[in-house]
């Protein structure tokens, strides 16, 4: 049976969990494939959001993206950086998350990606949930149950 401490972690909201927008790196639409290279080169991720001017989330984009649209049939076009846009790579139909889902929401949606967007009803990009915070969260939880139950 569930205890009370172990309830909270249901209860627990996306907002207490995410990393906030300004913490979070990005690229813009509109920017070059180069300049999301050198971003996701150098943070060292795999992919990140994918925002317009004014701060609403417009998808993702990954290294693998980039890098397969500029692969030609006999060698990479790296010319090709400087002249596509994100906005013609990037991946849009991808699920988000608001700030007052629950913990389970985010649990199911981190089953198939790293992160999540946490995105506003107006569209508005507010940070991202990551797998990482979710299983240390799980991690916590299940240490916490097993002491209680050899206790
Ligand atoms: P992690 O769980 O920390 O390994 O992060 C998983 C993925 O979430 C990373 O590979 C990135 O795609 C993304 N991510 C995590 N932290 C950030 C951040 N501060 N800015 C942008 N993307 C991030």
């Amino acid at each position: 049976m569930l205890s009370t401490e172990s309830t909270e972690i249901l209860e627990t909201k996306i907002s207490d969990l995410m990393i906030p927008s300004e913490k979070v790196a990005h690229v813009q639409n509109q920017n070059p494939l180069e300049h999301a290279l050198l971003v996701l080169v150098k943070t060292g991720y795999s992919a990140v959001p994918v925002l317009d001017a004014n701060f609403h989330f417009e998808g993702i984009v990954s290294k693998t993206m980039i890098i397969e649209s500029i692969l030609g049939i006999e060698r990479i076009e790296v010319e090709k950086l400087s002249k596509i846009t994100v906005s013609f790579v990037m991946e849009k139909d991808v699920p988000t998350i608001r700030k007052d889902d629950t913990f389970m929401k985010g649990l199911k949606l981190v089953i198939n990606r790293p992160f999540v967007c946490v995105v506003d009803e107006s569209g508005y990009f507010d940070g991202i949930l990551t797998r990482r915070v979710i299983l240390k969260q799980m991690n916590r939880y299940l240490h916490e149950n097993n002491k209680k139950d050899t206790e």
